[in-house]
């Protein structure tokens, strides 16, 4: 398979796009990228500087200073997150950064400093990229576009063990499920970008599928627009 095409994985939070988007790049060899992180890393940038929200003349000097990148070993399962070479991937995930990301996504000045960088990443070809406007925005001609979906007390619920797995217990399922509601209403609300599915998306709802079963669904897609393509 010589021909390389780009996917988006666009959905609700926790909804598994990132599991899904990167057992596809794993088995198609593609590079995956995690734009929610580069949301995430921006967000952390500015809680260590002490830069709120509303401050924008602060942020739009803070941003060329970012350089944000990836580390990624799919065949062994390492993706992570850099700010200025600094490995930043647990920083990134703590409550403190998802009760701010969305309304500092909502910031046009860091969506268009972000989308630029992504739409760079695309370039080439051969990328998984998952997040919210990938499909719609990002990459409005990739050759195949997933939004993925599934009901929100299923999504908390596995991502409660998930951290429970990871050791951490502080976080209660109650926290979770308000912090996903929470960023859903704001991601999809939003003037710019909102989240919502491209009208020539594939909707998988993954409530009542295994990891297996969507990946095996998705990689089917892939390979059928692959082989489509190369006719
Ligand atoms: O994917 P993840 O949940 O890590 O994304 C964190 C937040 O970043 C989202 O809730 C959303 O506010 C924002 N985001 C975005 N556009 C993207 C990816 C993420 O606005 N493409």
């Amino acid at each position: 398979m010589d021909k390389k095409i780009n996917i988006a994985v666009d959905g609700y939070s926790s909804c598994g796009k990132g599991t899904l988007a990167k057992a596809l790049a794993k088995s198609l060899d593609y590079i995956f990228i995690d734009s929610g992180a580069m949301y995430r890393a921006v967000t952390y940038a500015m809680i260590r500087q002490g830069i709120a929200v509303y401050d924008l003349q602060k942020i739009i000097r803070l941003l060329p200073d970012l350089h944000i990148s990836f580390k990624n070993n799919p065949q062994k399962d390492y993706y992570h997150t850099f700010l200025n070479g600094e490995d930043i991937e647990e920083g990134i995930r703590t409550m403190e950064v998802n009760e701010l990301v969305s309304p500092v996504s909502k910031i046009d000045e860091v969506r268009s400093f972000l989308v630029q960088q992504q739409k760079k990443l695309g370039t080439g070809k051969g990328v998984v990229m998952d997040g919210r406007d990938i499909g719609t925005v990002v990459f409005p001609d990739a050759e195949l576009k997933i939004f993925m979906i599934a009901k929100a007390e299923v999504r908390a619920e596995r991502r409660l063990k998930e951290l429970q797995q990871k050791g951490n217990t502080q976080v209660s399922y109650d926290q979770i499920l308000e912090n996903l509601n929470d960023r859903d209403l704001q991601d999809s609300t939003r003037a710019n970008s909102p989240l919502k599915a491209a009208v020539d998306a594939v909707i998988i709802d993954n409530s009542d599928l295994t990891r297996d079963e969507q990946n095996k669904l998705a990689l089917e897609l892939a390979l059928k627009r692959i082989m489509s393509d190369e006719l």
